[in-house]
């Protein structure tokens, strides 16, 4: 697997109220051109900024639309012409994850790359049947949409009948790790999507208040599934068929900073353990030299592994906050998506 299908990027948000009313200071600055990402250690007096590369750097104003243009257009292009493909955004909590997937309805540059993505793929069935009607062939086309969530190392349907259900996971030697009984959805149009994407926000932020429980501590994929029949003059059928996953991870923090005991340390160990092995995966995969891909060590990555890997691509979106005072926090983001590139 060459590195062309592994691709890092890092989006850094402007500082927020809170960090303003605390005179919080900008150490994160970025070369935009040479994708280069600096940060200066807080009191650090003459000591020279860590620096990093990476195939995309999006500072404080730059807008999602560019992003996506720039560097997730061409994975869900693969996705229209049936590779898999995966689209991660990590970070510690309130480092724009949710930002730049979901995204805000205003300005429309900073609608997220979950609904761009729709509208994407939607556009492309459209030009592609357009294409294969005027080969005077017949086409099909089928796109299903699942919304998950992994919570302690444990699944739930978030567009299920029951989204307190726990799901198993099941391997299949033709199907290959799957989810037993999750709830597919045909969609018609981004608008459908759209609402989908809302009921499993809604359904899992829902769930968390009744459980007292922190939304951040958990990984949610929005998988879209995308078939392709076309019936050749010939009559033959082809099948294309591709798979996005869209995944906002768990937030990254580590238990030093926000002091938990109990059952929080151990969700947060769990939380550690997945986003651990999410990274020995994708680096493993950038290497290229490993013969052995640790897929097996969570639910995460035994989940992903048709979509990781292989014939596929892969964009990690790290996030960032700008403020002095996440210092350890964007040190440990910048040397995890440094990792997997
Ligand atoms: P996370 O999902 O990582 O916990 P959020 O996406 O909820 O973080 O972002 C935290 C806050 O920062 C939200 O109020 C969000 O609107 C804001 N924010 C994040 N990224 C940006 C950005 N690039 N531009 C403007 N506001 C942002």
């Amino acid at each position: 697997m060459g590195s062309e299908s592994v691709k890092v990027v890092v989006r850094c948000r402007p500082l927020n109220d809170r960090e303003k009313a605390l005179s919080s200071k900008v150490i994160l600055s970025m070369d935009l051109h040479r994708g280069q990402c600096l940060i200066s250690k807080p009191g650090a007096g003459d000591e020279p900024p860590k620096q990093f590369t990476f195939d995309g750097t999006y500072y404080i104003d730059q807008t999602t639309e560019q992003m996506y243009n720039e560097i997730a257009y061409a994975l869900v292009e693969g996705v229209t012409e049936g590779y898999n493909g995966t689209i991660f955004a990590y970070g510690q909590t309130g480092s724009g994850k949710s930002f730049t997937m979901q995204g805000v309805s205003e300005p429309a540059a900073q609608r997220g790359v979950i609904p761009r993505a729709f509208e994407h793929i939607f556009e492309s069935i459209q030009t592609c049947l357009g294409f294969i009607r005027q080969c005077a062939e017949n086409a099909k086309f089928l796109v299903r949409a699942s919304y998950l969530e992994i919570y302690n190392e444990e699944i739930r349907d978030l567009l299920g009948s029951d989204t307190k259900q726990r799901m198993e996971l099941k391997e299949h030697p033709e199907r290959g790790v799957y989810v037993r009984d999750l709830s597919m959805h045909t969609v018609h149009s981004v608008g459908e999507c759209e609402r989908i994407m809302e009921l499993g926000w809604r359904n899992r932020a829902v769930g968390y208040t009744l459980m007292n429980k922190d939304s951040s501590r958990s990984h949610s994929i929005f998988t879209i599934h995308l078939e392709i029949c076309s019936t050749g003059a010939d009559g033959a059928d082809r099948l294309r068929a591709g798979k996005l996953n869209l995944v906002d991870l768990a937030g990254s923090e580590r238990q030093s900073k926000t002091g938990a005991t109990g059952e929080r340390l151990r969700e947060a160990t769990k939380i550690n353990l997945s986003l651990s092995a999410l990274g020995n995966v994708i680096s493993a995969l950038v290497d290229g030299r490993s013969k052995y891909i640790p897929y097996r060590d969570s639910k995460l990555t035994r989940l992903l592994q048709d979509s990781l890997g292989g014939n596929t691509r892969t964009l990690m979106i790290a996030c960032l906050s700008p403020a002095d005072n996440n210092y350890e926090e964007s040190l440990s983001t910048l040397r995890y998506a440094n990792r997997a590139k």
